[in-house]
């Protein structure tokens, strides 16, 4: 397709999961992308698949001046920056009780999930404001729509997400800047492998297993949700075709949250 023909975007979180999902989509669509992630090897892989539709920097999104760094370059390399998709994001320990939260992960949690997604926005709008407006596609969750037992930092970090994009959408509308939520449902990605890492591994595997029990249940559609599903959806934001739309949270999610 060409829907996003002659436009450039910045993916974080784009070395894999939904982010390397989106790039690709994005750069079939005819954008062209820069990967901003932690992890060089598997983002500089992405990179080259899309040969000279993408380019990978690795960059820290808890870090304001690296993500500035990150914007900066699709701005040199590409000549402008018309998407900025914050969609770094780590579940931190999925702890089942707040009374074992802890307040080390609470700081990561929110300096990546909520501090990246603020910088990346206010780094996108400064250069959006000022060359004819774009679009701003912020990943939440639906544990950030709806309220539940257990992991409740990620959830808190996920609904700050969306408030914090429908005040800048009210504020940004004026310069012709969209910003807009994707709140995915449960995908199988690293996201969970990772919020496991301080289990053991049968335990991890126990939880991993139970959870997609549970997920399968309360999902109308009879199918996981994959990448691709969600790529669709940001593929749509980025573009025209969703030129009214700023503020909204669109759920991907399989009708789990209807
Ligand atoms: P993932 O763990 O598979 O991939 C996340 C990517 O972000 C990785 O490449 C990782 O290296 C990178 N990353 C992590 N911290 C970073 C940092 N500080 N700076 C730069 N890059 C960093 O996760 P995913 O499942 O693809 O999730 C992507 C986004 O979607 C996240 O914001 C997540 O919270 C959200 N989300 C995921 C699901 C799901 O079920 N997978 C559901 C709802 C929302």
């Amino acid at each position: 397709g060409n829907e996003l023909a002659g436009k450039v975007a910045v993916v974080t979180g784009g070395a894999t999961g939904l982010g390397s999902a989106m790039v690709e989509r994005f750069v079939a669509e005819g954008a062209r992308v820069v990967v901003g992630d932690l992890d060089a090897e598997r983002g500089a892989a992405v990179a080259r698949r899309c040969g000279a539709g993408a380019l990978f920097r690795a960059t820290d999104v808890g870090d304001p001046e690296q993500l500035a760094a990150l914007v900066e370059c699709a701005v040199e390399r590409f000549g402008g920056l018309d998407i900025m998709c914050n969609n770094a994001g780590i579940s931190g320990t999925m702890h089942r009780s707040i009374l074992h939260d802890d307040f080390a992960d609470f700081h990561r949690v929110m300096s990546v999930n909520v501090l990246g997604v603020m910088a990346g926005t206010r780094l996108a709008a400064r250069h959006m404001s000022e060359h004819g407006g774009g679009s701003i596609i912020n990943l939440s969750s639906v544990g950030g729509v709806q309220a539940g037992g257990g992991v409740m930092t990620y959830r808190a970090s996920k609904a700050a997400v969306i408030h914090f994009t429908k005040s800048a959408a009210i504020e940004l509308a004026q310069y012709d800047i969209r910003v807009n939520c994707l709140a995915p449902g449960n995908i199988p990605t690293d996201l969970l492998a990772k919020a496991s890492t301080t289990m053991s591994p049968e335990k991890a595997e126990r939880m991993t297993r139970a959870m997609r029990e549970m997920m399968n249940q309360d999902r109308p559609l009879p199918r996981e949700g994959t990448p691709e599903d969600v790529a669709e959806a940001a593929v749509y934001f980025a573009g025209d075709r969703s030129r009214y739309l700023t503020g909204t949270v669109l759920t991907v999610d399989g009708g789990t949250t209807a």
